[in-house]
């Protein structure tokens, strides 16, 4: 077993799950295995069996409509977007024109390119996955020749000013050889602009089955820099969670190679095993909650995304989940494995017992400015 980033070989698992969850929340018949790099700071989780195939066919993500979006954050009740808050710290920090040659890469529905065409009619974004399921999305506001599914045109080489790519490289199983890709794909002077989940803000991370890739700020530069980019910034105080990283394919090659920081690679490895070692012991801590709620009301989950399904997932008898409570409005009408999703109005009267499925960061934060719980008899628990 080697890291993804380095090649350097992997220690024994420092995480083992009892049941696996994937990034659309789906249980999967394999444990998560997590191992650590000690050589650059990279967190690996074991790749899934046929990964090609689960992509092609079983992962969607986010496509009911083009609208279908995640919360961001709400700031004094009003609900932004994650797509939104994407779309303003792109803008803030590089200069987009009509004339700009852009490739989203790994770009899923490509929310963004659509998103950023309403403010610029005439960009003419160019489009990439391995699933041709995104193919009607892309139809409504980009041209056949502009993108490719499955293999990308050699033509395309040295073609693009801006390559981004937002939350893909954590599912990518070689991705060396994919941003050695998107370095030829740019004209020199061109930007890579990207966004991966920070596992040491949004813990959560470290458990998805198919993020084969966690980076750390030290296994990301090592990445960029391994591929001949000059890295402008790894930020990890722009998008709450993640790293938002620029990295520029010079005009003439450095040369340059990637030394390890030996301070923060043992730094980051100790932090990294405490996040282990926290969800490690997780279920058994949740299951020992819902022992100690039986027959004291009825139970309900708040949040309907990764954490809510985790929480799902680990409970005794997940029977007795009345309903998920969720704010995400287009979630609301659905349901999350047969429990309906409801908004925090509409919690029932007799549930007595919140299992609070967000990241636990924030959890407490968020639950104290629900409004529609105040003043209700309710215990929470949290992960
Ligand atoms: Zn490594």
């Amino acid at each position: 077993m080697t890291c993804n980033i380095c090649a350097n070989r992997l220690d024994k698992p420092v995480y083992e799950s009892e049941t696996s969850l994937t990034s659309v929340f789906d249980i999967f018949p394999q444990p998560t295995r997590v191992r650590i790099c000690g050589s650059c700071g990279h967190l690996q989780t074991d790749e899934i069996e046929n990964a090609a195939a689960f992509y092609d066919t079983e992962y969607t993500f986010l496509t009911e409509s083009e609208e279908e979006d995640h919360i961001y954050e709400v700031r004094d009740s009003n609900k932004i977007y994650r797509t939104d808050h994407q779309v303003a710290v792109l803008q803030r920090k590089l200069e987009l024109d009509a004339d700009t040659k852009i490739l989203d890469y790994g770009c899923a529905k490509s929310s963004m390119m659509w998103t950023l065409q309403k403010d610029e009619p005439a960009l003419r974004p160019f489009l990439y996955d391995v699933s041709d399921c995104y193919v009607p999305f892309w139809e409504k506001f980009a041209e056949p020749s502009n993108w490719a599914v499955y293999e990308i045109p050699s033509s395309w080489d040295g073609n693009f000013d801006v390559v981004t790519s937002f939350f893909s490289l954590e599912h990518i199983t070689r991705p060396v050889e994919v941003v050695d890709q998107i370095t030829r794909l740019l004209t020199p002077g061109g930007v890579f602009y990207g966004i991966v989940p920070n596992v040491l803000t949004n813990s959560a991370d470290l458990i998805v089955i198919d993020h084969v890739n966690h980076f750390t700020r030290s296994s990301l530069d090592c990445l960029l820099t391994s591929a001949g980019l000059v890295v402008q910034e790894i930020a990890a105080d722009t998008h709450r969670g993640a790293f938002v990283f620029l990295a520029k394919r010079p005009i003439e090659s450095t040369g340059a190679t990637w030394t390890a920081n030996e301070k923060e690679i043992v730094a980051t490895s100790r932090v990294l095993c405490e996040l282990a070692e926290f969800w490690s012991s997780a279920a058994a801590r949740l299951r020992d909650a819902e022992q100690d709620t039986t027959n004291d009301g009825e139970l309900a989950v708040y949040g309907a995304s990764f954490h809510g399904a985790f929480i799902k997932s680990c409970l005794l008898r997940p029977e007795r989940i009345r309903c998920f409570i969720d704010r995400n409005p287009f979630l609301q009408s659905g349901d999350l494995g047969g429990v309906p999703i409801l908004p925090p109005d509409d919690l029932p009267q007799d549930v007595r017992n919140i299992f609070v499925g967000l990241n636990p960061l924030h959890a407490r934060e968020v639950i104290e400015n629900v409004a529609a719980f105040s003043g209700r008899d309710l215990s929470f628990i949290y992960i």
